[in-house]
């Protein structure tokens, strides 16, 4: 049976770790780490993802602003705040929540943000540098499943690492991080998306499989070998009768069937998903710290 990897208690870790290297900032008289959000709109979800940073800021002691924008707003008048944002000197980080309204152009938003300051790690110069393996910020959700596998000491080298997914924020660049000469890393990576024929005859033969196509309960027990590791990134919400709420959440992946054959695997809720502010928090302490661009 499966070890289960524990994200909300590993980004716990990592948030005590860093409101005490804070305690320390403070005690020295430093700069304190300052993260900005600018939210656009009023999408229910993005609305509680943007509360859970500045709650998440507030704990650990950094300083947070969130600027809020309307459903109306324009890409020149988003770009003029971006602008603003990457001119204030006490603003180390800031993001800006995705998705934007539909009559917005973010790859143009996402070329606007200053690269030294883009804590989320969209910016094509920090992909590109991610890429290289020159020092950047990692993208929230890749950058959380490298922590879950080193801070699990999962062995990765040499092993066949099956990606599902080539979106820009998870599959596409986990498929770098994996593949690069890095610990962890150095995997043999295969890269599978919505077009590759056979994908049962490339997960059957993966150590570790990444899942990030947005299809509840799609891996399968037949799909993987024994002894697999198994990260979980898919978030569906589907109707329950079950819960007060009347919903639950499902990942991509059989969990029941497919912790029996696992070694390690992350569930759904509590795996990859409360490692998001955790890396954020951490892209944001290194900017401050002016580790990345110095
Ligand atoms: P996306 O929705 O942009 O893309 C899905 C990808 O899956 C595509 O690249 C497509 O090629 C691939 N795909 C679709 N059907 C396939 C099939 N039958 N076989 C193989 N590949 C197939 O992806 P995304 O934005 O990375 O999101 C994926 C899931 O992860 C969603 O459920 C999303 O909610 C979740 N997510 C979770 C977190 C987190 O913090 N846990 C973060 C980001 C996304």
């Amino acid at each position: 049976m499966a070890q289960i990897i524990d994200g909300k208690l590993i980004s716990l870790q990592i948030q005590e770790e860093i409101a005490a290297e804070v305690k320390t900032i403070k005690a020295n008289n430093g700069k304190i780490p300052h993260l900005a959000a600018i939210l656009v709109g009023n999408d229910g979800a993005s609305e509680t993802y943007v509360g859970a940073k500045v709650k998440a800021c507030e704990k650990i002691g950094f300083k947070s602003t969130l600027v809020r924008l309307s459903e109306t707003t324009t890409d020149q008048e988003l770009i003029y705040f971006i602008e603003g944002l990457n001119a204030d000197a006490d603003i180390d980080g800031y993001i800006v929540q995705l998705p934007l309204p539909k009559h917005m152009d973010e790859q143009k938003i996402m070329e606007a943000i200053a690269p030294q300051k883009d804590v989320d790690g969209f910016h094509p110069q920090n992909i590109g540098r991610m890429a290289l393996n020159l020092p950047t910020y990692l993208p929230a959700t890749p950058y959380g499943i490298m922590q879950l596998l080193e801070r699990y000491k999962i062995e990765t080298v040499g092993k066949n690492c099956v990606v599902i997914g080539r979106s820009h924020i998870v599959g596409s660049p986990m498929s770098i991080l994996m593949a690069r000469n890095t610990n962890p890393g150095n995997c043999t990576v295969t890269m599978c998306h919505s077009r590759t024929a056979n994908l049962k005859e490339f997960t059957l033969k993966a150590d570790i499989i990444i899942v990030a196509l947005g299809k509840a309960e799609f891996l399968t027990a037949d799909m993987v070998k024994d002894g697999v590791v198994v990260i979980d990134v898919g978030i569906t919400r589907v109707a329950s009768s079950e819960t007060k709420s009347g919903f639950k959440l499902l990942g991509d992946v059989k969990y029941d069937e497919v912790a029996e054959k696992s070694s390690f695997i992350t569930p759904v809720p509590g795996g990859v998903g409360p490692m998001t502010i955790a890396s954020l928090l951490m892209n944001t302490l290194k900017a401050s710290k002016k580790e990345i661009y110095k």
